[in-house]
């Protein structure tokens, strides 16, 4: 990594609030914006949940404070559980409330001021509070451009009856995006009318709008074309970062890496591996689990696949998996430092479940994709690399074992697969110029430090 950005020695004696959304994917986006936004001279204030809270350790230059679930005994809870106690609570408003409160009229240096508070998009309340603190609040979009347009346009989409049109459609372009199938809109796992999901995005949408900035895991030259209509339907200001080339996510993983695959990385030949893993949420059941290792096995490639624990919905699959599973070819890990793998050079794939993370991070490294996709904005982020970046295949029919294995040996040795191999090589190039100087990242993070600075 050469982050182009110098790291100042200069304080600005300006803090900056952040409240990460507790999941691994928000986690990892928030605490890479903080060091870059340390590096630049401002002093950085965590707000976090017990559950899922960051470690700590790991960023000594940073205050911590745990807000909102102080419940020793909810330690560890589900994600509808935490909607339910938090985002579509009034008391989490009111907690934030009181705490930033707090945290603005004291416990500062007193040559020191707030700037303002970022918060992860689902936090919407925080914007009513930000409001009532007169603070202004910026927006940390851990999601795409294109996946936030969908988004935003999920009324839209129920209104013309697409969540409840029968499987005989799936195969139909929808109208207004076409980019995507009914089936992607559908995978995104929302239910007609104002219930879960829907009224969460809604919300986000809603209060993202309201905020004095968004700021995107993402740069121009990969979403270019959704930035006017993204401009379009939210104010702004907007600032596009890639963050995985200024930090790595590594030092804010919730689970312990696996470091012992690089020696078995290091002996296999360049870009031969593919790289397998499917998140930090998505889960599969039995049947899929074999059709992901017997795919594996047949495509006669070598792979490493991180199988986290509890990946699989449930535990009987150890005896039906291929005999003398993974084999010399292939290693299990059960969790990894994602970035570094991609960033091997004997890694030749992923295979990704198209969450928006891992997404960035293969397309910064300059790795092609095959793309899985379980729900949210994945099946949209899977349809844009593959067909508007052209740097993946998208898996869309499910996973089924042939299938698997040719679209491996496709991505990784078939001429077949050269074109896609080469756009990712010239989108990582984009991204890599993207932060040198005078790049569109590098402007962008000056203008985000310009813009903090002056509120
Ligand atoms: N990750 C990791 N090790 C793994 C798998 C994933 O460190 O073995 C990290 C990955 O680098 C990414 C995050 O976990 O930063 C996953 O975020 P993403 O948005 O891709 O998916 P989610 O977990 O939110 O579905």
């Amino acid at each position: 990594l050469q982050p182009t950005t110098m790291e100042t020695t200069v304080r600005r004696h300006r803090r900056i609030i952040m409240l990460p959304f507790p999941f691994q994917g928000h986690i990892n986006p928030m605490l890479q914006l903080a060091n870059l936004l340390y590096s630049k001279g401002f002093s950085i204030t965590i707000l976090h949940t017990n559950f899922n809270a960051p470690r700590i350790s790991n960023y000594p230059h940073f205050t911590f404070k745990s807000i909102l679930d102080n419940d020793p005994e909810k330690r560890r809870f589900e994600l509808a559980e935490f909607s339910k106690d938090f985002i579509h609570n009034q008391d989490g408003g009111d907690a934030l409330l009181h705490e930033l409160g707090l945290l603005v009229a004291s416990g500062l240096d007193e040559n020191e001021r707030v700037s303002c508070l970022i918060t992860d998009s689902y936090w919407h309340f925080a914007q009513t509070v930000a409001d009532r603190l007169n603070l202004p609040r910026l927006v940390l979009r851990t999601m795409g451009l294109f996946c936030t347009t969908v988004y935003s346009s999920i009324p839209l989409l129920d209104a013309r009856g697409y969540f409840t049109l029968d499987d005989s459609h799936l195969e139909e372009r929808v109208a207004e995006f076409p980019l995507l199938k009914v089936k992607d809109i559908k995978k995104i796992g929302i239910e007609s009318g104002e219930v879960g999901y829907a009224v969460l995005i809604r919300h986000m949408v809603k209060q993202t709008k309201a905020a004095s900035g968004v700021i995107w895991n993402s740069f121009k030259e990969l979403e270019e074309p959704m930035l006017e209509r993204i401009s379009r339907d939210f104010p702004g200001p907007h600032f596009l970062i890639p963050f995985p080339k200024y930090y790595t996510a590594s030092s804010s993983s919730l689970l312990e890496q696996d470091r012992t695959i690089f020696p078995w990385l290091d002996q296999q030949p360049a870009k031969s591996v593919v790289y397998v893993s499917f998140g930090s949420l998505s889960q599969v059941d039995e049947k899929q689990f074999l059709e992901i290792g017997h795919g594996l096995v047949n495509s006669k490639q070598r792979f490493l696949w991180v199988v986290r624990d509890g990946f699989v919905e449930d535990l009987t699959w150890f005896e039906s998996l291929p005999v003398g599973f993974p084999g010399e070819r292939g290693r299990v890990a059960q969790w990894a430092p994602q970035q570094e793998v991609l960033a091997h050079e004997a890694t030749g794939a992923f295979w990704t479940h198209s969450g928006w993370n891992s997404t960035i991070e293969s397309v910064c490294e300059g790795v092609p994709m095959i793309c899985s996709a379980f729900r949210g904005d994945q099946p949209l982020d899977a349809r844009y690399m593959s067909d508007v970046s052209g740097v993946a295949v998208y898996l869309e029919n499910g996973l089924q074992r042939d299938e698997i294995a040719r679209v491996i040996r496709r991505i990784l040795v078939d001429e077949e697969g050269k074109e896609i191999r080469e756009s990712a090589k010239l989108l990582k190039q984009k991204s890599d110029l993207s932060v040198m100087k005078g790049g569109s990242s590098d402007d962008s993070v000056e203008s985000l430090v310009d813009y903090i600075s002056s509120l």
